[in-house]
């Protein structure tokens, strides 16, 4: 059994990574703190960003810590909003405002392919860290089309799937398609890899 904080400080991404955790092996994860504050986030990759979440509060916890950071990547936007995917429309945009803001951005394009990526990284107390990143390939819609989910899952079809956004989908739909889930995965695997799990 290994256990972890959870560095995300996001609901939503919490509890899918709780759900899927489950699923993949014995883990147990504990909430983030919430004397931590927030962290900055200025790598350049969602790997960076992962790994600086991950570190961060394993040293504030002195325990083993699972960060999450992940992202939409659009083509025809040069990879926007990529990395910067929580505060594309402002530092205190809601989900809406970023859906809105993207959906905006993308008037009048046909090519529409995007990828959503996610970088899981654990780091634990012997400066040990172990990363892994999962992608999914879709299409952007072109006005809002479901209510599950957070995000831009409303906006988001995956190419593996039958048509519908992940905002249509229940989450074990979701959870077999997703970014997340692949990361996860491969993370996993490295932990066993590593003996760490
Ligand atoms: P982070 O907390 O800095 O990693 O921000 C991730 C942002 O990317 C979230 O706020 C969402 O806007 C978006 N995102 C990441 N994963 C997903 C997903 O599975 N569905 C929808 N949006 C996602």
């Amino acid at each position: 059994m290994l256990t972890l904080v959870c560095a995300t400080a996001n609901p939503h991404k919490a509890k899918e990574l709780e759900e899927l955790l489950r699923a993949l092996g014995s883990f147990t994860l504990l909430p983030r703190p919430l004397e931590v504050g927030d962290i900055v986030e200025d790598g350049e990759t969602f790997e960076d960003n992962a790994i600086l979440k991950a570190q961060a509060i394993c040293a504030a916890t002195g325990k083993a810590a699972l960060a999450d950071d992940s992202g939409l990547s659009v083509i025809a936007l040069h990879g926007q909003p990529g990395v910067h995917s929580a505060r594309y429309a402002g530092e205190d945009a809601t989900d809406a405002d970023n859906r809105t803001k993207l959906l905006t951005a993308m008037e009048g394009i046909e090519d529409r392919r995007a990828t959503f990526t996610a970088a899981i990284a654990v780091a634990f107390p012997d400066e040990v860290i172990i990363v892994a990143e999962g992608e999914v390939h879709g299409t952007i819609t072109t006005s809002l089309v479901g209510s599950r989910g957070f995000g831009y899952d409303p906006l988001f079809i995956p190419d593996e799937g039958d048509g519908r956004t992940f905002g249509e989908m229940t989450s074990d739909e979701k959870h077999a398609l997703s970014h997340r889930r692949r990361a996860l995965e491969s993370l996993v695997e490295a932990l066993r890899h590593a003996g760490r799990q």
